[in-house]
């Protein structure tokens, strides 16, 4: 079983470092519109609008994904407080020590992932 403790560093070391890098992403969408302001771009006929809007569009992707990290982080300390962190949200089994280690915010045992909705 994972200890409480090291369970906690691994949710906390994967909150830093999604933290990180939606705060690193923010200041690249605000410098890409920054830029889009300043060139007066036309995303339908100005070449460089569209590629302004596609990298504003894998930004916003990018940030959306990490939102949903610290979402699912958020999920995974209140199980580990409710002492559920190692229990299978599917079939109620034991969630293997290493599989929460390469995974932390895996909410399912490896037998239930694989089986097809
Ligand atoms: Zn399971």
């Amino acid at each position: 079983m994972i200890d409480p403790v090291e369970a906690r560093e691994l949710l906390a070391d994967r909150l830093r470092e999604a933290e990180q890098r939606l705060a690193g992403t923010s200041a690249e969408r605000a410098a890409v519109v920054d830029a889009s302001r300043d060139s007066n771009a036309d995303d339908e006929h100005d070449p460089e609008g569209a590629t302004i809007a596609y990298e504003r569009g894998m930004l916003d992707v990018l940030a959306g994904r990490l939102r949903q990290t610290l979402a699912d982080l958020a999920v995974a300390e209140r199980r580990l407080a409710a002492g559920e962190y190692q229990v299978c949200e599917r079939c109620g089994g034991t969630i293997a020590d290493d599989r929460l280690r390469a995974l932390p915010t895996v909410r399912t045992c490896r037998a239930c992932a694989g089986r097809t909705r």
